[in-house]
């Protein structure tokens, strides 16, 4: 079973993201920790990508759908992924459609994590990660129990360059005027699942999953939930 995540900067896919791969045993992929690491490393793609993520602008779709596309053949009957930040329009949504089609193992889901303007930007200002994993603080929302450091690993929390005032609103504009037409296009295919993304994250966690139960009793199959605490089987793609 794959899932995708859609949410603007700041709107807690990342943390819905881990909590969805744990829940439903799926292997989480987000782009642009993809790119981050790519970055970091200094590969010619890493390289390539560098100034549009720094710039907050979308890196080119070619450039983005090969790391992706890459990621994909990890795939195997039983194990499915999650998709966060990707697709981001509508051409990347068409390829990534081609090719899980050509793998036998379509997109079940697409989840809409809906939070206005106002509230991410305010949260997105609070957002601290972590050096070593990429963990997710914010010190509205999820703070960390000892300031600066992460409650998982231990290791310093920084604050993301992009995550700047005049970054974040150029991130916020691509994400309204260009990925948020892919609810329309994955509307069209009975797959969209919009949840309010304001609130507790294990409430926001609920209603994703009963969403996706609601999605998967509609089209006929086994539900992919398996209750919170215990490991799971799902049977669906
Ligand atoms: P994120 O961590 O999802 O906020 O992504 C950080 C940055 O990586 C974005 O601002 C873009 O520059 C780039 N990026 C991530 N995912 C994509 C994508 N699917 N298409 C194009 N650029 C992306």
């Amino acid at each position: 079973m794959n899932i995708l995540l859609i949410g603007a900067q700041g709107s807690g896919k990342g943390t819905q993201a881990e909590l969805l791969a744990e829940r439903l045993h799926l292997k989480s992929l987000a782009s642009g920790d993809l790119l981050r690491d790519a970055i970091a490393h200094g590969t010619p793609l890493g390289q390539q990508a560098r100034p549009y993520v720094e710039r907050g602008d979308l890196v080119p779709d070619d450039l983005v759908l090969g790391l992706i596309l890459d990621a994909t053949r990890q795939l195997d009957d039983e194990h499915g992924i999650i998709l966060d930040g990707f697709p981001r329009n509508i051409p990347q949504a068409q390829s990534l459609d081609a090719r899980l089609e050509a793998l036998g193992q379509p997109i079940a889901a697409a989840v809409y994590l809906d939070v206005p303007r106002e509230q991410l930007l305010d949260r997105l200002s609070g957002r601290y990660i972590c050096r070593l994993h990429g963990h997710v603080w914010n010190l509205k929302t999820k703070p960390p129990r000892v300031a600066g450091v992460c409650d998982l690993d231990g290791s310093e929390l920084y604050q993301r360059s992009d995550d700047q005032p005049e970054k974040i609103a150029r991130r916020l504009d691509i994400f309204f005027s260009e990925t948020i037409r892919l609810l329309d296009y994955y509307e069209a295919q009975g797959k969209l699942l919009r949840v309010d993304g304001i609130g507790e994250i294990a409430r926001v966690n609920e209603s994703i999953v009963v969403g996706i139960d609601g999605i998967f009793a509609v089209k006929g199959l086994s539900a992919p939930v398996a209750p919170r605490t215990e490991s799971m089987q799902y049977t669906a793609g």
